[in-house]
């Protein structure tokens, strides 16, 4: 019996158990293999993480409570999490070359939170506590806290816009960033819609903010790190890098010297579970002088660590540490240029006009659609994407204008340039047969709309067969 079988009886016996407990949770996990196999995974965002980093989440680690840090914890019998979490702070450290690392964030907003609290800590508790006659945090009163908090709120941050691909965490209102601070943010360019450092230093010299936040979800080309220490530096801001999306072309070593955020930032920040392939999470690597700020996320930002998630990081950074890792990587970046080309010369618009990472932007405007019409069509079609703005999007964020698509998923599951013209050829076919329907006012709807049956079937003939070649945990049967 091959080792994948035998993985497979293994799950199988344990889904089992689970189905005697409750039916409805056994179905829907395995539905949910069924439906990721199905279909083209082109978000972003995910990926597939292996066996292994799977495996590891499952597991009673998940039972012990940690709070505190290794060696330094609230809670008895604590030494396999310190190891857990001391290998996984290693790994982290070594393959990224940070001085420090935090794994106990329990997702990329979290990392965020926390390090945006232990900046403010860094820069502004500390004089302000001496003010206070107080040695540490506890000794506040209620009264002082009232004031620190009016301190905090004077504080200002500056990141990338939402419509040009910046994160509701980098100081947005539908986020606590964007309470804890004063913020603006800084756009693309109107014309090239590339980041132009000259404006975002001008924009950064006028707003002086402390925190200055490099990053993105959904824009499609490669930041020059260096530059933007060299703005931070200018008017004495931190410079927090949001590497959350593409923490794995970093550790794949795709993005290096000024495209690799980690020897620029004072504090770079990830999810785990994106083109880094591991488990559902996040991390936060800085300098030395921010360690001991970061060290008390937990109890004063993050709950108790989740030591099985901790434990499946340290894994997942283990293989990343790999050349087949470093060989994935660099196939993400060139099966998204594939996949860009291919949809260029079939017409589709692209934000910035191509990608140099492992996002593709469409803009579906030309073909009369709103990006929620395209998302539908798509997914219709066998395609799963999801709608995302575009630089001063006509639709507004709910509607939107664009698609974002992104090769991490794909390439896990082995996809090469070749497919990825295939995958470009199916957008297009499905993007040219699909018309918005016309509201009872006459006007086209930005939600409804008409597929091609053809076109649909097409697609989606397309998505099984190339699919057919490229199984998702090949022999697994559950
Ligand atoms: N930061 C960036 C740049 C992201 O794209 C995301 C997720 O989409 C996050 C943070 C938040 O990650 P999580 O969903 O794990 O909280």
């Amino acid at each position: 019996m091959s080792q994948l079988n035998a993985v497979s009886d293994a799950y199988k016996t344990l889904l089992d158990m689970v189905e005697k407990v409750e039916p409805r949770i056994a179905a829907a996990t395995r539905q949910e293999l069924t439906d990721q196999r199905a279909s083209l995974k082109l978000i972003a965002s995910e990926n597939y993480a292996s066996l292994p980093v799977l495996a590891t989440m499952g597991t009673w680690l998940s039972d012990k409570y940690a709070e505190g840090t290794v060696g330094h914890r609230f809670y008895a019998g604590c030494q396999n999490v310190d190891t857990v979490e001391s290998v996984a702070a290693e790994h982290a450290r070594e393959l990224f070359g940070a001085e420090y690392a935090y794994v106990q964030p329990h997702s990329g907003i979290d990392a965020n939170v926390t390090a945006y609290w232990s900046i403010l800590a860094h820069h502004v508790e500390s004089p302000a506590l001496e003010e206070f006659g107080a040695r540490t945090v506890n000794d506040l009163s209620e009264a002082d806290w009232e004031t620190l908090r009016k301190r905090f709120g004077e504080q200002r941050l500056m990141g990338m816009s939402l419509d040009a691909g910046g994160h509701l965490t980098h100081g947005f209102r539908p986020n606590i960033s964007g309470k804890m601070f004063h913020q603006r943010a800084y756009g693309t360019d109107p014309e090239t819609q590339l980041l132009d450092y000259d404006v975002v230093a001008q924009q950064v010299r006028e707003f002086k903010p402390l925190v200055l936040v490099a990053g993105y979800s959904a824009y499609p080309r490669r930041v020059n790190f260096a530059k933007m220490r060299e703005i931070a530096d200018e008017v004495g801001a931190v410079l927090m890098v949001d590497m959350a999306h593409f923490a794995g072309l970093v550790a794949g070593k795709v993005f290096t010297g000024d495209e690799d955020p980690v020897p620029h930032a004072h504090v770079v920040t990830t999810t785990t579970h994106k083109s880094l392939r591991g488990p559902r999470g996040g991390m936060i690597l800085a300098t030395k002088d921010y360690a001991a700020d970061i060290d008390r996320g937990c109890p004063l930002v993050l709950g108790g660590p989740l030591s099985h998630v901790m434990a499946a990081k340290a894994v997942a950074l283990a293989e990343a540490r790999t050349e087949e890792f470093r060989t994935y990587a660099a196939n993400v970046a060139a099966n998204a240029k594939a996949l860009a080309e291919g949809l260029l010369r079939r017409g589709v618009r692209l934000v910035t006009g191509g990608t140099d990472n492992h996002i593709v932007l469409m803009d579906v405007r030309d073909f009369g659609l709103t990006g929620r019409q395209a998302e539908a069509a798509l997914l219709e079609s066998g395609i799963v994407t999801n709608r995302n703005s575009v630089p001063n999007d006509p639709n507004g964020a709910w509607y939107t204008t664009g698609v974002r698509l992104g090769t991490p998923a794909l390439t896990s599951r082995g996809f090469t340039t070749s497919d990825m013209d295939a995958v470009a050829e199916m957008i297009a076919g499905v993007l040219k047969s699909t018309k918005p329907t016309t509201t009872s006012k006459g006007e086209p709807s930005k939600a409804k709309y008409d597929l091609s049956d053809e076109a649909r079937q097409h697609s989606l003939d397309e998505a099984e067969r190339l699919l057919g070649q490229r199984p998702l945990y090949p022999g697994f049967d559950i």
